[in-house]
């Protein structure tokens, strides 16, 4: 999170979502203005206010439903239940074990005491860097979420609390930051602390935070606070106006939750100024290097390829496509799918994971992917994903879900551990013990993954579908309930009954109120190279491999689609560009990409040191039957290799056919997912190979 040639900013983050329908019916009366707590207020029509959402309750993770070039309208997340199966699980752990002991963890490192201290309720001094109030906005964003989900009492209570707390700290111009007060005061809104100093990137994390607390309870006391500190605060202060101060986001952030905050309260001018942060303020110089790194200072539209700090990149492009779905600027469309292209061409990592260097958390050149030293921060992951949900709902390609797939059950899903408890800020590819290199940890002082990744779980029931004036699309599988209507208002319920990700096949029981006509948008994965569909048993034709299906047809009560994908194991292999993969393999199956752990090897760990020492053969992998009992249900896949012994030799010698005796062995292979659960162990994505 650092870069020195900056100066000590780096930070990261994320996404937000949707609610419970018990709260839903609990809609509070007070003016969205100043609101109370009020969750036991009559329910009441938010419509009554000026400009307000009506249909705010059923705002998805972003509210597109009234955005003019969303081609996808999203589903909230209450609409949409995970029964048990894949998701289930973590979903539980990150509501029962992940954001519980987080909230300890943040009161622990003082991240309250930073805004008790300001109330005169606590002596603790300041703690944490510039962006710690960030991380108490992330959190209770990720219970915003859960509490769409279901009514969680035991979290919303002391979430209340924190709320009461933060809001007890903004000052009556608005203002609101624990780290900018008594001596630091005066450096607040500087050009120098607006590029380095996360003022806007905390208050971007309040908003997001306080729209998804306030879609789930209807509760909009953070939210509130929000608006104060952009209405009184921001907005009067900075700006294009001669008489505004100028303005830069330094970490990009706050461009998408001005837009959010535009979805769901209908003011114009969160929009624009979330256009005029995207354009960059001219009166604010800006060395060439921070506008690389930055990722904002400059037009947006005259970006040409993903470079500098990669979370500020991915939340950029986040920002910049949610102005996209609201302005239709074709100038930002042609610039977010030109990024796109880099992105998919040049910087993603088979885990989904993004920015490969350390060295500023930055992109690195194309294809300059790293293994053991890759950074692929969670928030990275994450960042790219949320991108990747905005550039889906703006074109409905099935391309972009296929990224945000790869990134979810991968890069994602390796930032949390299997107990909910450890997180990975960096997600290599390869690893080495020996390094001492710690990845999982409960707390780091810049602790932005844990909280996103938390969001990002909550979250998930709002990635599963969207609809459109055409029908319905289903991005994502697993066993599930979609119980929300088409855009013309029927009412329709979606069961999904599937062992996907480890099996392919998915039940798809499709139950209108009544029969309509409409069409079934069913995604078939850009990996699935054969694929069976079939309504009410007949075969469909005309499947191809990463897109959408429509299946369009009067729908009626007791219709049923059956959806087999091709889970064949893969081995894949990289660009040669990418030196770092030249000569190996990785493997993949369904959307689980794999990795070798060395506990899992036949051959003593003792005998080796490491991994150089095994390679691959290019075909023969299978799939074992799925093991429940091992790092919580996974399939294990086998495949033909050989472990060479060490070689006493020297440095460099003659280059002659090898006569070293390899040892035909069989590699076992587990989810990338799941590394680093165990004892500490080598581990590589890409295995050298050998042809047999
Ligand atoms: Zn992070």
């Amino acid at each position: 999170m650092t870069d020195s040639s900056i100066s000590s900013i780096t930070r990261r983050q994320f996404i937000s979502i949707a609610a419970a329908a018990t709260a839903a019916a609990a809609l509070p009366a007070g003016d969205f203005a100043l609101g109370q707590s009020s969750t036991d207020a009559v329910p009441q029509a938010a419509s009554s206010h000026a400009g307000l959402d009506p249909d705010w309750t059923d705002a998805g993770i972003i509210a597109t439903r009234n955005s003019p070039y969303a081609k996808l309208k999203s589903v909230p997340v209450r609409a949409v239940t995970i029964t048990p199966g894949f998701w289930s699980k973590r979903r539980q752990t990150n509501v029962e074990s992940s954001i519980p002991s987080m909230r300890v963890e943040l009161i622990d490192h003082g991240r309250m005491d930073n805004f008790l201290r300001l109330e005169g309720k606590s002596a603790a001094p300041q703690r944490g860097p510039v962006y710690s109030d960030s991380d108490i906005y992330k959190w209770v964003e990720a219970v915003g979420f859960a509490l769409q989900s279901g009514p969680l009492p035991e979290l919303r209570a002391p979430t209340e609390e924190m709320i009461r707390q933060v809001v007890a700290a903004q000052e009556p111009s608005g203002y609101l930051n624990t780290y900018y007060v008594e001596s630091r005061q005066s450096d607040r809104m500087l050009a120098k602390t607006q590029t380095t100093g996360h003022e806007l990137y905390c208050i971007g994390h309040l908003l997001q935070g306080g729209i998804a607390y306030y879609r789930a309870t209807g509760d909009p006391t953070l939210l509130d606070a929000g608006v104060r500190f952009v209405d009184n605060f921001l907005l009067p202060g900075y700006g294009p106006a001669a008489n505004q101060g100028p303005i830069v986001a330094g970490h990009p952030e706050i461009e998408m939750s001005l837009i959010e905050l535009y979805r769901t309260t209908g003011n114009k001018r969160y929009l624009d100024l979330a256009g005029y942060i995207l354009q960059g303020d001219p009166r604010i110089p800006l060395l060439e290097r921070q506008i690389v790194y930055m990722f904002c200072g400059v037009p947006f539209t005259s970006r040409t390829k993903l470079e500098g700090h990669a979370v500020r990149a991915m939340y950029a492009c986040c920002g910049a496509t949610d102005y996209y779905l609201e302005t239709g600027d074709p100038a930002y469309w042609k610039t977010l799918n030109r990024l796109w292209d880099d992105l998919s061409e040049h910087q993603l990592y088979v885990t989904g994971g993004v920015g490969a260097r350390s060295d500023g958390e930055a992109f690195g050149n194309a294809y300059e992917l790293p293994n053991e030293r890759a950074y692929g921060e969670s928030c990275a992951a994450i960042g790219n994903m949320m991108w990747n949900w905005r550039m889906l709902s703006a074109s409905g390609e099935a391309k972009f879900t296929d990224v945000m797939e790869r990134a979810l059950y991968n890069g994602i899903n390796s930032g949390m551990s299997l107990d909910g408890k450890l997180y990975c800020y960096r997600n290599p590819l390869a690893y080495d013990p020996s390094s001492g290199d710690k990845i999982r940890n409960p707390w780091y002082d810049t602790t932005c993954c844990p909280p996103n990744l938390e969001r990002t779980f909550a979250s998930l029931p709002g990635y599963f579908y969207s609809t459109s004036p055409e029908g319905v699309y289903v991005h994502f599988y697993d066993n599930s309930e979609m119980h929300w209507q088409l855009e013309n208002g029927a009412k329709l319920t979606l069961t999904q009954t599937t062992q996907y990700p480890w099996e392919g096949t998915v039940h798809l029981a499709v139950t209108p109120a009544s029969p309509e006509e409409f069409t079934l948008f069913v995604r078939i994965p850009g990996w699935s190279k054969r694929n069976t569909v079939k309504v009410n048993g007949r075969e469909v034709a005309g499947i191809m491999p990463g897109q959408y299906l429509p299946l369009k047809r009067k729908w009626s009560a007791g219709d049923a689609v059956e959806l087999t994908f091709d889970m064949e194991p893969q081995a894949l292999h990289a660009n040669l560009a990418v030196t770092d993969d030249r000569g190996r393999i990785a493997f993949q199956r369904g959307p689980i990409v794999y990795c070798m752990e060395q506990l899992d090897q036949a051959v003593a760990a003792t005998d080796t040191e490491g991994f150089p020492r095994y390679t691959a053969q290019l075909a023969g992998t299978k799939a074992t039957p799925y093991q429940p009992a091992l790092l919580e249900g996974v399939v294990v896949l086998e495949h033909p290799g050989a472990w060479l012994p060490p070689e006493q030799s020297a440095l460099y010698q003659a280059a002659l056919p090898s006569r070293q005796a390899a040892h035909e062995t069989t590699l076992r292979l587990i989810p990338y997912y799941a590394w680093s659960n165990r004892q500490p162990s080598a581990m590589q994505v890409w295995i050298p190979y050998r042809q047999a």
